[in-house]
């Protein structure tokens, strides 16, 4: 069983929650953490029960950052919108570094989250 933190940003939650929702047997099996509003998206749509930190924006990416320096998550799944600026932009940049930095696997668009989730 694998830690899986899942975030999304605002024009990629549909994303994130349909790319759950086609794979809801297999995260079944991990633990889930999410942001607030990508969690609560993804427990309403598929039934998945996704533990809930802080929205992104107050701090839920901290959150992810620092259980990911503790050794608390195994995977970062983070739906970015790339075409979007973010106000808490700096929170992102530092959950992206410290995923880098303790070399978790970290997927930031759904081909890739389809490739760590067939790794797990
Ligand atoms: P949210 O946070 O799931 O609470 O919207 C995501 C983000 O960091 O933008």
């Amino acid at each position: 069983m694998a830690r899986i933190g899942l975030v999304a940003h605002d024009d990629k939650k549909d994303e994130l929650v349909a790319w759950a929702h086609a794979h809801h047997d297999r995260l079944s099996a991990h633990e889930l953490w999410g942001t607030g509003t990508t969690g609560s998206r993804v427990n309403a749509a598929t039934g998945l029960q996704v533990r809930l930190l802080k929205s992104g924006p107050l701090g839920g990416d901290q959150q992810l950052g620092a259980m990911i320096a503790e050794g608390r998550l195994d995977v970062l799944i983070f739906f970015i919108d790339p075409l979007s600026a973010q106000p808490h932009d700096v929170d992102v940049k530092a959950l992206t570094r410290l995923a880098t930095l303790y070399d978790v696997f970290f997927a930031c668009n759904k081909s890739t989250a389809e490739a760590v989730l067939a790794a797990l």
